[in-house]
């Protein structure tokens, strides 16, 4: 039997017609090799973004139904042009939307679940000898309707799809050479990974990494479909993320995430009664604003004080709300600060090691950066700084913990 292999290329990889030429060419090069090749494309460069916006020029509240039968498009603009773009190199190739590749969803429009893949059609075309190329993000809910997977929502196509037909592969290409240590951008002493596991690229993801969707490194993780994230564009060998890394014993923090989109709220003076806390949560939840970080002080005088933060692009929605229910519950007021960042140290190594907190706070503390909250996970520490402090205090973290490339201690 052939080997089925699932590549998934990211938007910025099909964002004109000469980079879906240049696809087209190594989608067919893995064909050549004798290989069942299954597509999985984004939309072309900022579309989904471009989309959105004129959603939001004919209205503030589009339907979500709408917006999903808007969004889908990108991705359907990119698998037709890279399935002519094969065929003009003498290939065979057929595009699917989620739908008809049996790709099924919930009913939660915008941020769908796969609830099963069904992919018969898929396979009977590979059977016949085709490349088939499938729109990442879309899937058809129980009631008929398209439906899309939440951002970034291409990577848990692929990698629901690799699970689903037991391929031997699954690479996510991008345009980045693969994992780094941290954003090479930032810090220019950042070092690619060999390897990552799940576990340090699911807490990289939720402290703000880009590199790939948090949800498909879930799922990644959930039916063990190794990874690999290289770049489209050159035939470097990228960063495989598994279940386990053997060398994680020497590494204690393989990587530092940190997400400039935060801000925090805090309502002041809030009564120390049962409650209160799920009022202010129940909320925001209600109003699908993702709360991250908590802290709740200590109580003085029966009162206390709560904050949080949330994505600065959610604070337009977060202010009056939290003013509303600060009054209801005869808070003394809100205070808003919109500009933070929350900076992340994670490592599987942390597990065994004792004082990588305490190293954490002293190399921000050298660098005289306040800390203003806190949060761990067994394989994390995250803490909340000034955004104006946040590149260099990525830069002096990857250097305390030894991930800089021209340190000693190697990963
Ligand atoms: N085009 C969608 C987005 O921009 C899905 C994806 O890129 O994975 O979120
Ligand atoms: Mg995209």
């Amino acid at each position: 039997m052939l080997k089925t292999v699932v590549m998934k290329f990211g938007g910025s990889s099909v964002a004109d017609t000469d980079k879906i030429l240049r696809v087209a060419q190594r989608v067919v090069a893995s064909k050549k090799k004798g290989n069942h090749v299954v597509v999985v494309v984004s939309a072309p460069g900022d579309m989904t973004d471009d989309l959105l916006q004129m959603a939001e020029k004919i209205t503030r509240l589009p339907s979500e139904r709408e917006l999903d039968m808007l969004l889908s498009t990108g991705e359907q603009v990119s698998i037709a042009l890279l399935s002519m773009a094969i065929h003009s190199l003498s290939v065979d190739a057929v595009s699917l939307t989620g739908p008809q590749a049996g790709i099924h969803a919930d009913a939660n429009h915008t941020r769908a679940r796969i609830t099963k893949i069904l992919p018969s059609k898929i396979q009977e075309e590979l059977s016949k000898g085709k490349v088939v190329i499938v729109a990442g993000f879309q899937g058809i809910n129980p009631n008929q309707d398209i439906t899309t997977l939440g951002r970034g929502g291409s990577d848990l196509t692929a990698v629901a799809l690799a699970a689903a037909l037991r391929a031997s592969s699954c690479e996510i290409y991008t345009d980045v050479t693969g994992v780094y240590t941290t954003d090479p951008r930032v810090a220019l002493k950042a070092r690619k990974l060999s390897r990552i596991s799940y576990d340090e690229m699911l807490e990289m993801a939720g402290a703000g990494s880009q590199v790939m969707q948090a949800r498909s490194i879930e799922v990644a993780k959930k039916f063990d479909v190794e990874l690999q994230v290289r770049s489209t564009f050159s035939e470097e060998e990228g960063t495989w993320v598994v279940k386990e890394v053997k060398r994680m014993e020497e590494v204690v923090v393989s990587g530092i995430a940190f997400d400039k989109n935060q801000a925090k709220l805090s309502i002041v003076e809030v009564q120390d009664s049962p409650g209160v806390a799920a009022k202010i949560f129940g909320a925001l939840a209600q109003s699908r604003i993702n709360v991250d970080m908590i802290i709740q002080s200590a109580a003085r005088d029966r009162a206390n004080s709560i904050s949080f933060t949330v994505a600065r692009t959610d604070l337009k929605k977060a202010v009056p709300l939290l003013q509303k229910v600060s009054r209801e519950l005869g808070a003394k007021g809100i205070v808003c600060e919109e500009k933070v960042a929350k900076v992340a140290i994670v490592g599987v190594g942390m597990r065994s090691h004792p004082g990588v907190a305490a190293q954490m706070f002293q190399t921000l503390a050298d660098g005289k950066i306040n800390i203003e909250m806190i949060s761990t996970s067994e394989i994390k520490v995250a803490c909340v700084i000034k955004e104006s402090n946040c590149d260099r205090a990525v830069r002096l973290l990857h250097r305390s913990f030894g991930l800089d490339y021209d340190s000693k201690k190697k990963s």
